[in-house]
C-alpha cells in the first residue's frame, strides 16, 4: 500500500468550481486560460512530513503539488498539524506545538 494510494487530481477549473461551491468569490479576470487546464494532485501529507521553506519538517493533513511537476514540490494545505498524533494545533493537549506530544 502506498502512502500516496489516496489521491484526487483535478484541474485548476475543477478546484475554482469547488472554491465557488464554498462561496468563495473568484476574479476570473485575475485567471490565465492556461493555468485552468493544469492538473493538480491532492494527497495525504507523508508520515515524514515535508520541509516547509526553512528546511523544517512540517506535518499537515494534506498536501497538493502540480501533477505534471511532483518533483518541483508540494504546497500543504489546511491547518498544521502534530507530527506524533496528527491533531491540529487546536486539538491538541497543550494547546501550542509543543516537542514533547506522548
Ligand atoms: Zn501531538
Amino acid at each position: 500500500m502506498s502512502i500516496f494510494e489516496n489521491k484526487i487530481t483535478l484541474t485548476a477549473m475543477e478546484i475554482k468550481d469547488l472554491a465557488e461551491a464554498c462561496g468563495f468569490t473568484i476574479d476570473k479576470e485575475s485567471i490565465d486560460n492556461d493555468i485552468l487546464e493544469q492538473e493538480l494532485t491532492i494527497t495525504e501529507c507523508p508520515e515524514s512530513g515535508v520541509f516547509d521553506h526553512d528546511k523544517n519538517f512540517i506535518f499537515h493533513k494534506h498536501i497538493v503539488y502540480y501533477s505534471e511537476y511532483p518533483e518541483e514540490g508540494c504546497i500543504p494545505i489546511g491547518e498544521p498539524i502534530c507530527g506524533k498524533c496528527k491533531k491540529t494545533w487546536a486539538e491538541h493537549d497543550f494547546g501550542v506545538p509543543a516537542p514533547s506530544c506522548p
